[in-house]
């Protein structure tokens, strides 16, 4: 084996693939992570790492493999020299290409004798190439880099590369064992894990936190700080009942922001460049030219990181619209048309840096006061309205107030509060007005399998499957089975969304004792709402954590209409949260009884 520059062979790669294929257990999966990262040369840990999830960057790079099953089947056909016919007929037959790679390769016609070993670099470097060919008659070369690439690999290893390249490599390596295995693998001891993920959620790139803790050590990882360019992960906010719950919370003070119902946004501005990221993290800065322009007009700062909310207005008559005008407007018009029938207002409620300076561990006020500094107020950008509050009632005038003004509710935040990168905690709490009626908040929830629809609804889904997140063992929890709201163009749109993400079987990190009749990948999000969440002898979500030998489930569920486009399913309800709801409800079912006795 010859190797220039730290390498290492891919099979390296390819066994620790194998073990993590076959086991669902957490901890046998962080072993093979950290066993793999040990052999791992230091400069090459973060290509190992963006390949063990799949990817070749971070997320927000927007940088995929992309190459398409037609042009994945001819490669394989040319490294094999077997027909694609036969390609096509093992793939139909086996149900995943990779497997199909394999097994053609075992038989391969053009047996190589003095194939070489396959590196990790070689295989990275290569996929980076076919990601960043395009254009005119790129695709001769992409097929000729994939298909040299398999020549070259044994059959396993095409397995795993085909998969990586249409991007089904679906190993289930949440970034959060990663981070667990990078903990053990270079500090030996895994409660250094925080130091990475105070790291990672400032960044939001694996790959830099791993070459990092890997080069540097913790001493690395504290020196880290927010940079313009890198999104940074969003801050999240808890949930209690009632104004005078949260005033208790918050010792007495607080302050009260309105709550709008848009689509967060996170900009970063660096100098005359725009850059904007979802909730996601996901560049969407061409999706919303306008978006783009209001930032350039209301920031002040020669370089910063404000949040807000991107609301969409009537164009007549001002007022805020709902939610699903913003995520219609991203699919059904083309975006200059949608500019003038649904224009957007900027309404920032945080800044994250300013002029290089880290605002993130920057006190609530602090940060506040900066950010009326910076934020040139126009007709459509806006610092969100805040008021002090030290009373429930002032609290609920408030609240009816943002209300009438057509927002959710309020989020209430501690004067004191950092900026706490990825996490959900109650130094913002929020306060809807669904907590004041029978309702529960809604829930987004993950859409885990699909069951055939009757009647009218016969060749699409009739109802869903739909899970939790639990991010102590991630995995996806049953929580429901929902065929409610669902109108018939949802039904046509899920159907077609989903097929892409059909498995054979339930995927290994989906607990459920239902059976559905198809399995998806955790993947899509929808938005939920139910009458009240009920304990459950069939549903796992929470087992065994408000009652032995019960779960919990949701009841009169019913689908809002509102997919979650942006939120990823590791960021979809969990399932503390679920319990935190059933046990918020109960409370209130205790005070109304307290109070009519
Ligand atoms: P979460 O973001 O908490 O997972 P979610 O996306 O379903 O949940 P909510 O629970 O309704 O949204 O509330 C949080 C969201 O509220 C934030 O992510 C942000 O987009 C939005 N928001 C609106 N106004 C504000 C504000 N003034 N301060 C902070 N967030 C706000």
């Amino acid at each position: 084996m010859t190797m220039s520059g730290a390498d290492m062979p891919y099979s390296e790669m390819v066994e620790c693939y194998r073990i993590m294929e076959s086991t669902t257990k957490r901890g046998e999966l962080t072993d093979a992570l950290v066993s793999l990262f040990r052999k791992t040369p230091i400069d090459i840990i973060d290509k190992v790492i963006y390949l063990n999830q799949g990817k070749l960057y971070p997320d927000y790079m927007g940088i995929e493999v992309g190459v398409g099953e037609k042009l994945a089947i001819r490669a394989i056909s040319q490294a094999s020299g077997i027909d694609s016919k036969k390609v096509e007929e093992l793939y139909r037959r086996l149900g995943d290409l990779g497997s199909a790679a394999e097994e053609v390769l075992r038989e391969r016609v053009q047996t190589s004798l003095f194939s070489k070993q396959l590196t990790v670099v070689q295989v990275y470097d290569t996929l980076d190439k076919i990601a960043r060919t395009s254009g005119e008659g790129s695709l001769d070369t992409r097929l000729s880099l994939l298909s040299g690439l398999l020549v070259n690999s044994k059959p396993e290893e095409a397995k795993y590369i085909i998969r990586t390249a249409i991007g089904k490599l679906r190993l289930g390596v949440a970034d959060y064992t990663a981070l667990d295995a990078l903990a053990i693998a270079f500090t030996r001891d895994k409660s250094n894990r925080a130091e990475l993920e105070r790291a990672y959620n400032l960044c939001s790139d694996l790959g830099l936190v791993a070459s990092t803790v890997a080069a540097r050590g913790v001493g690395g990882l504290r020196a880290f700080k927010v940079e313009v360019g890198k999104p940074i992960r969003p801050m999240l906010a808890e949930r209690l009942p009632s104004s005078s719950d949260i005033i208790k919370k918050l010792g007495g003070r607080c302050s009260a922001e309105y709550k709008f119902d848009g689509e967060r946004m996170q900009i970063h501005k660096n100098g005359r460049q725009v850059v904007i990221f979802s909730r996601r993290l996901e560049r969407i800065t061409n999706n919303y030219p306008d978006a783009v322009r209001l930032a350039e007009d209301s920031i002040s700062a020669e370089t910063a990181i404000l949040e807000c909310e991107a609301v969409a207005v009537d164009s007549e008559t001002g007022d805020l619209l709902p939610f699903q005008q913003l995520m219609h407007r991203r699919r059904k018009y083309g975006i200059e048309e949608a500019m003038q029938t649904i224009p957007i207002s900027l309404f920032f409620f945080d800044l994250l840096m300013v002029n290089g300076k880290d605002m993130t561990r920057v006190r609530y006020t602090e940060r506040r006061k900066e950010l009326q500094k910076v934020v040139i107020v126009g007709e459509h950008t806006k610092v969100a309205p805040a008021k002090l509050i030290t009373s429930p009632r002032t609290m609920d005038r408030y609240m009816e107030e943002a209300i009438q003004a057509g927002c959710e509710g309020l989020m209430v935040k501690d004067l004191k509060g950092t900026y706490q990168a990825g996490s959900r905690g109650f130094l913002w709490i929020k306060l809807k007005r669904e907590y004041r009626s029978e309702l529960t908040d809604t829930l987004d929830l993950v859409v885990v399998g699909g069951f055939h629809g009757r009647g009218r609804r016969t060749g699409v889904y009739g109802a869903f499957l739909l899970a939790v997140y639990n991010e102590d063992d991630d995995v996806f929890e049953s929580v429901s089975k929902v065929g409610t709201g669902f109108s018939d163009a949802d039904l046509e749109r899920f159907h077609k969304e989903l097929k892409d993400l059909v498995l054979p079987q339930r995927s290994p990190r989906v607990k459920s004792t239902m059976k559905a009749d198809v399995w998806f990948v955790p993947k899509l999000v929808v938005e939920v709402i139910a009458s009240e969440v009920t304990l459950s002898p069939i549903h796992v979500a929470g087992w065994g954590k408000v009652r032995k030998n019960s779960g919990l489930a949701l009841r009169f569920p019913k689908f809002t209409g509102k997919v979650r486009d942006d939120k990823s399913p590791e960021e979809a309800t969990t399932t503390k949260e679920l319990v935190e709801m059933y046990r918020m409800q109960l409370k209130k079912v205790e005070e109304t009884r307290e109070s009519s006795a």
